[in-house]
């Protein structure tokens, strides 16, 4: 089996390019922000999401489970199709809370691990090259300015007609920037074999050409 890890910070067009990228190579994409996403919004709606012992507590009693249809990923929460509710900025931020708890992490660790290892997978996420996959054939941090993931992401949401300012996104972004690479499990960097990519100034097209190229290139 074949597997690339691509990690970068919030808003570098990860999913995007990945999904694009996964598409020429006949791979599957897994997101696994989505997971981080899932247990966020179970959180939430438990109202306990700034509740650590809570949180921790909580995985005792959900299921969380990630299905594919036609290569597009769905993810399930206690057997409920939630990948709808999953992109709001609320869950956004706490995704990225969840995310640094410790038993969270390894909660969600098993279920990306046999994924990959039952299939040729591009695999999106934070720590993918560092910790889930350290295996992986090819590893790349996708990155872009903070400004540049900013705008796009603004873009993405008022499409979705979210009702946000660019102010708003920008701090959003740079506060899970933050959290994301000082947390003390799994900080956001790149491993010592990950090539970088920086797609600031790339176009959609020539940033998943550019990444499969380098898939290419180590398999
Ligand atoms: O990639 P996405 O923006 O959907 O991820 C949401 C949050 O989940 C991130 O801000 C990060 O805190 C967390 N995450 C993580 N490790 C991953 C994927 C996502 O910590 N592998």
């Amino acid at each position: 089996m074949i597997n690339v890890a691509i990690d970068g910070p919030a808003g570098a067009g990860k999913s995007t390019i990945s999904k694009g990228a996964a598409k020429e190579l006949g791979f599957i994409y897994v997101d696994t922000g989505a997971l981080y996403r899932t247990i966020a919004l179970s959180a939430v709606r438990n109202g306990i999401i700034d509740d650590k012992d809570a949180v921790i507590k909580m995985l005792e009693s959900i299921d969380v489970k990630l299905g594919f249809e036609n290569g597009t990923q769905c993810v399930y929460l206690n057997g409920e199709e939630v990948s709808a509710y999953i992109r709001t900025p609320e869950i956004s931020m706490g995704a990225s809370k969840v995310s640094a708890i410790p038993k969270v992490r390894e909660f969600l660790l098993d279920l990306q691990r046999d994924i990959a290892k039952n299939n040729n997978v591009i695999m999106d996420g934070r720590d993918i090259g560092t910790v889930v996959l350290p295996k992986a054939e090819c590893k790349i941090f996708l990155t872009a300015s903070a400004e540049c993931r900013a705008q796009r992401r603004y873009k993405e949401l008022i499409e979705k007609g979210e009702n946000v300012k660019y102010e708003d996104v920008l701090s959003d972004v740079n506060e899970r920037d933050y959290n994301d690479s000082h947390r003390e499990i799994a900080p956001l960097k790149p491993s010592e074999e990950s090539v970088i990519a920086d797609t600031s100034e790339l176009t959609l097209d020539e940033s998943i050409a550019l990444i499969v190229k380098i898939i290419k290139e180590h398999m």
